[in-house]
């Protein structure tokens, strides 16, 4: 039998009465899993583009060093359809995700991507047309390219595709929005597409540290994104 003495009840009552020290944070993924382990899927919603699909594909790879890869074709949920406005709800695809999509796929991400304009309730609007949607911290995320193509080649609509994808990922990895610096992948697109041009589409230093330290993974050091890699040409 232990003998409680008086100085180790002593020590006892003076834990007992101490906050703890914080445990060390938990980080999503195991101790030595590269990014490459790190199995990111898109799910087109409706017909995409195979064209666009590689594209955002080689973008996560570029931006994250994660692999990706894109998941055989679904059809919007009825459920999220939002007949007022012919939209689509983004947080009823999002949930789609969540109970349709990601238990049986085996990934650890799931980025939706679809043509259609998709949408939330923002303040007073009930019905407000976005470019992406994430939950913070989860597994899920979802791309439209119908607002990315308004005036601008093809070229640019596909580069703005990857940098949103590349920024609702982050919400995902757990980054909230963050304008400390100006053309970081965290900016806050404030409704217009024009911030997104400004920006690299790959995490800046901070970014990448708050994303390393939520996964426990270490990701590539990488300050630009690689246009002609990621587009083909
Ligand atoms: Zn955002």
């Amino acid at each position: 039998m232990d003998r409680v003495t008086p100085a180790a009840f002593a020590l006892a009552v003076f834990f007992a009465v101490t906050p703890h020290a914080p445990a060390a944070p938990k980080t999503r993924f195991p101790a030595g899993t590269k990014a490459a382990d790190v199995d990111v899927c898109l799910q087109p919603l409706g017909k995409v583009d195979a064209s666009v699909l590689t594209a955002v594909e080689r973008g996560v790879t570029v931006a994250y060093g994660f692999t990706a890869r894109s998941l055989a074709e679904r059809p919007l949920p009825a459920a999220a359809y939002y007949k007022p406005r012919k939209r689509w709800r983004a947080d009823k695809l999002l949930d789609h995700l969540i109970a349709e999509v990601v238990p049986d796929s085996g990934c650890d991400l799931v980025l939706a991507v679809t043509t259609s304009d998709i949408s939330v309730t923002k303040g007073e609007h009930r019905d407000w047309g976005i470019l992406g949607l994430a939950y913070l911290d989860s597994q899920v995320a979802v791309i439209s390219t119908f607002r990315t193509k308004r005036g601008v080649s093809r070229r640019t609509s596909l580069m703005r595709t990857v940098k949103v994808a590349t920024h609702e990922l982050g919400h995902a990895l757990g980054l909230d929005h963050d304008d400390s610096v100006t053309g970081c992948m965290m900016n806050d697109a404030r409704g217009t597409v024009k911030t997104v041009d400004a920006e690299t589409g790959v995490p800046c230093k901070h970014e990448r540290e708050a994303i390393e330290a939520n996964l426990g993974v270490d990701l590539p050091d990488v300050t630009a994104m690689d246009w002609p890699r990621v587009l083909g040409r």
